[in-house]
């Protein structure tokens, strides 16, 4: 006789287990997605960090990254934050451990204003370990500033130094206003009235502006003859120096060859 006990129980072994398979099945399915999605995030990383700073190959010296590279990743990074399409490189808990093990290389020291609208980092979208900035209001070379600028090159081998100046700068304003200010503000911006004298006879509209520009220049300048160290290193051709200004409006940074030979031209 066929007895529907048996039967019935077979079904619902059965059942339990397709429904285990179903399950484990399930579960494996979820495992490789997850698998996926973060070795897609691992990529988009890598390739957003390769993207950032791409080095020039065959380069002798301390650091891999050449001062045209350099120039050419800091273009890039400002390209893409005026776009909007800042990729954010280098802030990953990986890149943190690998920097605190190897050691820093940074592919430029930027000298900037202290102003908060003015974080290099961001204006030229890089990340942990790609700048070495130095900052001081109106970005003016004192002695401090210069002896930082000094290690990047001597000792981390930086081939790029910018001196960032900005529109809308208030010790610039400071000092072609003459402002009375006391204390140490007062000594730091006498290093401003080389600029302040220059624009002295320039119409007024364009007078801040125009000494935003020219305190950077000025600047770049100063600093070969104000520093033996980097004089050498220019001289020798493992450094150079130069001038940009950022606009505070436009999120632009024109670094000093852009203007006088085109975007894509190299530094002099
Ligand atoms: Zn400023």
């Amino acid at each position: 006789m066929f007895d529907h006990r048996i039967t019935l129980a077979s079904l619902a072994l059965f059942c339990r287990t397709r429904l285990s398979l179903f399950k484990t099945f399930l579960v494996f399915l979820s495992v490789l997605t997850a698998v996926w999605i973060i070795g897609l995030i691992g990529t988009s990383q890598a390739s957003a960090d390769s993207q950032a700073t791409q080095t020039s190959s065959g380069h002798g010296s301390q650091n891999p990254i050449d001062a045209d590279s350099a120039l050419k990743n800091l273009r890039e990074g400002n390209a893409r934050f005026v776009a909007e399409k800042s990729i954010n490189p280098h802030q990953s808990k990986e890149i943190l451990t690998k920097l605190s093990k190897e050691g820093q290389k940074p592919i430029a020291a930027i000298l900037s204003c202290a102003d908060s609208r003015v974080p290099p980092e961001k204006i030229f979208d890089l990340g942990f370990g790609d700048l070495f900035v130095i900052r001081a209001a109106g970005a003016v070379p004192g002695v401090d500033q210069v002896g930082s600028l000094e290690y990047a090159v001597a000792h981390l081998g930086v081939p790029l130094i910018v001196v960032l100046s900005h529109t809308g700068c208030g010790a610039i304003e400071a000092a072609v206003t003459e402002a009375k200010e006391e204390g140490a503000l007062k000594e730091l911006l006498t290093k401003l009235s080389p600029v302040a004298q220059a624009v002295k006879n320039i119409d007024a509209a364009k007078r801040l502006r125009t000494a935003a520009e020219l305190s950077a220049v000025i600047f770049k300048d100063q600093l070969p003859l104000i520093s033996p160290t980097l004089d050498k290193a220019v001289k020798e051709g493992h450094l150079k120096i130069i001038s940009g200004t950022y606009d505070l409006e436009t999120g632009v940074a024109t670094l000093d060859t852009d203007k006088d030979s085109g975007s894509q031209s190299t530094p002099k």
